[in-house]
């Protein structure tokens, strides 16, 4: 089953409003129009206007890095589905930062998920492991549980759903997984999906790896047969080392 490869720019909590607008316009420039890869940005959440106003129309599609599960109310600070399908069309739910600095739990991440299905937007969902955990022999139970927690009660997986496989000590810290680990990894995760749900549905399912990609090793990730495109956060900074990541995955 062909699979288009998605990369991801997370932006994290960088970048000015100037520096966003030069960086939208600089990824623009380099990505309007690329094939055979999507491509999704994820500023953050006060830029995100801006972002839907300078990529429309360039086949570039804007996510937002978080969003609480209720559409309305008082919730002082907090960012609805609802408000964000105005402007974007993706979310991140799960990203580690979120999990491991925010204490976000499996089940506020299952909430996350239906909300932003609700609302009819695209989630990609991070899981990874803690560099503690993958030393005690815990991967697979991490996932597992990060996996089954994010999708108590359904019924079915998602078709348009992305998971983003992110080993926590990856990320930022420029040890990367090598392309083999990656691969094996995003083979598990898919494994995974195919017992909670089906192989067809599981086939069918985006499998990104995340963790201090760059311009220089993305062509090995590219190269796996199970892994579907890359999140990529301080590399994303950077228009031509963005550039040079989606184009690796351009068969
Ligand atoms: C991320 O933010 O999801 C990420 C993978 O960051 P980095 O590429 O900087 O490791």
């Amino acid at each position: 089953m062909a699979r288009i490869p998605v990369v991801g720019g997370n932006w994290k909590m960088n970048t000015a409003r100037s520096e966003a607008q030069d960086l939208l316009r600089d990824v623009r420039a380099r990505l309007d129009g690329i094939a055979g890869v999507e491509v999704i940005v994820f500023p953050p959440a006060p830029w995100i206007a801006d972002a839907a106003d300078m990529l429309c129309s360039s086949g570039l599609r804007v996510g937002v890095q978080n969003v609480y599960w209720e559409p309305k109310g008082a919730f002082t600070g907090e960012i609805s589905p609802v408000m964000i399908g105005a402007t974007a069309t993706d979310v991140l739910v799960g990203h580690s930062e979120r999990r491991h600095v925010f204490g976000e739990t499996d089940a506020e991440t299952n909430r996350k998920l239906r909300a932003v299905l609700d609302a009819a937007l695209r989630p990609t969902l991070a899981i990874g492991e803690l560099r503690e955990e993958a030393e005690g022999g815990q991967t697979e139970a991490v996932l597992r549980r990060q996996l089954l927690g994010a999708f108590e009660g359904f019924e079915a997986l998602p078709d348009n759903l992305i998971v983003a496989y992110e080993p926590v000590w990856a990320i930022g810290t420029g040890l990367a997984a090598t392309a083999d680990d990656a691969q094996e990894r995003c083979a598990l995760v898919r494994r995974i999906l195919a017992e909670r749900f089906n192989h067809s549905s599981a086939d069918a399912c985006r499998v990104q790896y995340g963790g201090s990609v760059n311009a220089e090793n993305a062509a090995g990730y590219a190269a796996c047969p199970d892994v579907d495109g890359v999140l990529v956060g301080g590399a994303s900074l950077n228009g031509a080392s963005f550039e040079a990541i989606c184009r690796a995955f351009v068969a």
